[in-house]
């Protein structure tokens, strides 16, 4: 035991660490209620003491009383002050629990404030890390109790510090042995709360993953996404059954250490019980000797009893405080989390319109954990003022040009420039604003149309004209018409009166949303993979005109939709194997001439 109590002192700089940066978030949050809180408990701390000490006289007073035949007067005085002692502590009792409350949901709202800066600042690859969801599901489940409970534990070390320090001194006062052996007698319970914290935090740490997968199933069972699946392939009870089985094995683990830990505490509090009994025989034998008064009794068993249920109490304390700093301690490690992606001390301004074009020269790109690279010594121009279709297999690395062109990746060799100036030497944020994307898989939000096609450009307040402009364009204002509340309509199922579009429609809305910002590279990923066929000439040709003098990338499978560009581009296993227009390419009677034809038969 001792040495397991050793290897976690030595720990302890580390959560004391923890529980500085904890109380500094609890002060940061809410620093008027914070002080209030702290004043409060200093004195909570004091008061049983002046109870204790307020016995003495109470109960010397009533044996003499009894003893005269009935003069209360010495009594009045100790009685009354006992009185108002009580009444103090019941006051600070309830102001005690009103701050707790709201200093609970001002820390709570505060850390996932900061939850919530991380996440949206994180580099999109952790987004692909088992490990980076498992950090973030123990920094959320933790905060939203965590902080609570460090500030209660860490209340109840200050007050039950104080009051323990002043019993020690009136224990004292009978013998300088008997605060020893108290504190002594309140060991065993200390080192199991350590011990069981410790293999908490490490059960915690083990079983994330097994705890999101169990999430994950509870999702699945649950969401409208999953819905139809789910009921035509009959997987309801596969998931059902699979949810079931990792809490069972969850629950079994959790209640195993629960009944380890009772079972030790048992052994633990039976012990101080034993030095709690023995000293009160020593106390009464004196009594009985005439050695020590009624009241001097009373003082004594008060002081004793409150003592060792506070050492106990307090050095239980501070095994919670441990614990909860341990926990902290994963949240602090999700706040640590460093984009790689940064923008550099001093960028360059991005340019407004583009007036060479975009170079990707030999870019090599993998994705963290891939087995093989997604673009292989790539080489690609577009020149400025044109309309460029890439088109490739599934997997050829179409959409990842795009996200490296968005600096959602930084390539591991090799540079992509806009007008000559790598991607590195812009501000990320600036970036990204000449660039518009229409991604393959768009965000469906629930919330009105004209939100939706807004949320392309919330730095400008746009006009209706300009939302329904980009409306048309994107060929969504006749079904938009069509909605009973027009561009006011909400749309998906989340909320009351939202509507639900087809696949086709809402990619028409992020289409919109995509047009309407104004910036001089537009990205679209398959905006024809939802589209009639006899629509798409009709389509491209508006885009045309919306597409003058910038420069549009279109990512396509569809030959149909790259024939009208004026340049194509053939990717293939992450690199670029032919390019021309539609005629030349055909001409060559390479690849895309082949995937021409079996697209097309005669
Ligand atoms: P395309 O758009 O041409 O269909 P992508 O650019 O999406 O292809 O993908 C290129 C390759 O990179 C594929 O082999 C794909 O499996 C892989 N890939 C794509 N996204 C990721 C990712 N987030 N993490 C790991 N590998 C990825």
């Amino acid at each position: 035991m001792s040495n397991f109590l050793l290897s976690r002192l030595q720990g302890v700089p580390a959560q004391l660490r923890h529980l500085a940066r904890a109380l500094g978030l609890v002060w940061q949050a809410c620093p008027g209620l914070t002080a209030a809180w702290g004043v409060l408990l200093l004195v909570q701390g004091a008061l049983p003491v002046a109870t204790v000490y307020l016995t003495r006289p109470v109960v010397n007073g009533l044996v003499a009383a009894i003893r005269s035949g009935g003069n209360w007067g010495p009594l009045l005085l100790p009685a009354a002050l006992m009185g108002v002692v009580l009444l103090i502590g019941e006051l600070i009792r309830g102001s005690i629990r009103w701050i707790r409350t709201a200093q609970g949901d001002l820390v709570q709202d505060h850390i996932m404030s900061l939850i919530h800066r991380e996440s949206i600042a994180a580099d999109l690859s952790f987004y692909e890390s088992p490990d980076f969801y498992d950090h973030l599901h123990r920094a959320r489940a933790e905060a939203s109790y965590r902080p609570a409970a460090l500030l209660e534990t860490f209340g109840a070390v200050i007050q039950n510090g104080i009051t323990l320090i002043a019993m020690l001194a009136v224990i004292a006062s009978f013998g300088a042995w008997l605060p020893v052996a108290l504190l002594l007698s309140a060991l065993p319970a200390f080192a199991v709360v350590i011990r069981y914290a410790a293999m908490q935090h490490e059960f915690r740490m083990r079983t994330t993953s097994i705890e999101r997968r169990a999430w994950y199933y509870d999702w699945l069972l649950t969401t409208g996404e999953s819905a139809p699946e789910i009921r035509l392939f009959a997987l309801g009870d596969y998931f059902y059954t699979g949810y079931r089985k990792l809490r069972a094995r969850l629950r079994d683990e959790r209640l195993a250490l629960a009944r380890g830990q009772s079972l030790a505490e048992l052994s633990a509090g039976a012990s101080s019980l034993g030095v709690t009994a023995a000293a009160l025989v020593w106390a009464v034998w004196k009594t009985l000797h005439g050695l020590l008064s009624p009241g001097d009794l009373a003082l004594f068993y008060q002081a004793f009893q409150q003592g060792s249920g506070l050492a106990r109490t307090l050095l239980e304390n501070l095994g919670q405080l441990y614990q909860n700093s341990l926990f902290l301690g994963n949240l602090f490690e999700f706040l640590a989390l460093e984009p790689q992606v940064t923008s550099p001390e001093q960028p360059f301004p991005a340019p407004l319109r583009v007036h060479e074009g975009i170079v990707f020269s030999n870019v090599a790109f993998r994705y963290p954990d891939a087995s093989k690279p997604a673009l292989d010594d790539f080489s690609l121009r577009i020149p400025a003022g044109r309309i460029v279709a890439v088109v490739g297999p599934n997997g050829a690395g179409k959409s990842t040009l795009a996200k490296l062109l968005c600096r959602f990746y930084d390539p591991q060799a090799g540079s992509i420039s806009i007008d000559g100036v790598d991607l590195r030497n812009f501000s990320i944020a600036e970036l990204r604003r000449r660039i518009t994307v229409l991604f393959q898989q768009p965000v469906h939000y629930n919330a009105t149309v004209r939100e939706n096609i807004s949320f392309g450009d919330l730095s400008r307040d746009f006009t209706n004209g300009a939302v329904q402009a980009a409306a048309e364009t994107a060929d969504a204002e006749t079904f938009i018409r069509r909605l009973p509340d027009g561009y006011e309509n909400l749309l998906g199922h989340w909320f009351e009166k939202g509507a639900e579009l087809s696949v086709g429609e809402w990619q028409r809305i992020a289409l919109a949303r995509a047009f309407l910002r104004q910036a001089p590279i537009i990205v679209l990923d398959e905006p024809t993979a939802a589209m009639d066929p006899w629509a798409e000439a009709e389509w491209l040709s508006r885009f045309r005109e919306l597409a003058a003098g910038r420069i549009a990338i279109i990512i396509t499978h569809r030959f149909t939709t790259a024939m009208l560009a004026d340049e194509i581009h053939v990717i293939d296993e992450g690199r670029v194997i032919e390019s021309g227009s539609h005629a030349e390419l055909v001409e060559r009677a390479g690849r895309y001439a082949q995937w021409w034809s079996s697209q097309n038969p005669e």
